[in-house]
């Protein structure tokens, strides 16, 4: 059995009785950076043995990891924020499990896109979720892509590229369109901010831009 738990994405409130039962239970804890969550079962007082998963695409680790399952280790598998799978490594252990058999649970919780999705006050009943962009090739591909969209779509983004992003958005989806940057949700200097794109890019040129971030864009419609 294997159950993908979610985790605080700032506020450490942010976790349920359940996921703290399981982390508590479970033989291990599979993590992306141990001792970013070993900070985080201290803090919970969970002791469950942690051991590092940096499966983003090492069939043999996956396989490895999917032989101890099979054979009856229950183990939890979390990443350093959020939930795993999104916009972080999660999905081959998942389907590497599917396809030997052993059952899959993930548990409802923390993820930094619903909320910036819902706070934004744009359409957020369809709505498509791009995580990252690529840096370099097929960036404009996609940007192309996403302004012709019908409905809201959800960006990741580093603090650094904020601004590159917005005039790239305002290249493809034009500076009257509305939008919303989503920072450091959950935690003590949250800002959301909903404006037209030229407003967000002059509200973001004239300081350091800092902190983790979410870019909501509503449709064209
Ligand atoms: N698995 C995570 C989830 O479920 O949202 C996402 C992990 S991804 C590696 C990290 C990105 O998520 C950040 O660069 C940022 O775009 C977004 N993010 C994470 N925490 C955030 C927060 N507190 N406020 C705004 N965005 C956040």
């Amino acid at each position: 059995m294997l159950y993908i738990v979610p985790t605080p994405i700032g506020n450490l409130e942010d976790i349920t009785l359940r996921a703290i039962r399981i982390l508590k239970e479970v033989s291990v804890v599979l993590a992306e950076d141990t001792r970013t969550s070993r900070r985080l079962l201290d803090h919970y007082e969970i002791k469950t043995h942690l051991r590092a998963f940096h499966a983003h695409n090492e069939h043999a680790k996956v396989e490895h990891v999917v032989d101890e399952l099979a054979s009856g280790v229950t183990m939890a598998l979390i990443s350093d924020a959020g939930t795993p799978g999104i916009s972080d490594p999660g999905f081959l252990l998942a389907r590497a499990c599917h396809r030997r058999g052993v059952r899959v649970e993930c548990l409802p919780g923390a993820t930094a896109l619903i909320p910036a999705l819902v706070a934004s006050g744009l359409p957020c009943d369809t709505f498509h979720f791009e995580g990252f962009l690529p840096h370099k090739k097929g960036r404009q591909t996609r940007l192309k892509y996403l302004s012709a969209l019908p409905h809201t779509f959800v960006l990741y983004e580093s603090p650094f590229r904020l601004v590159k992003c917005l005039e790239e958005l305002i290249v493809h989806c034009g500076a009257d369109r509305q939008a919303c940057v989503a920072r450091e949700l959950s935690k003590k200097f949250e800002e959301v901010k909903t404006a037209p794109l030229s407003e967000l890019l002059a509200h973001y040129t004239s300081k350091e831009v800092k902190g983790e971030i979410v870019v909501v864009v509503g449709s064209w419609q």
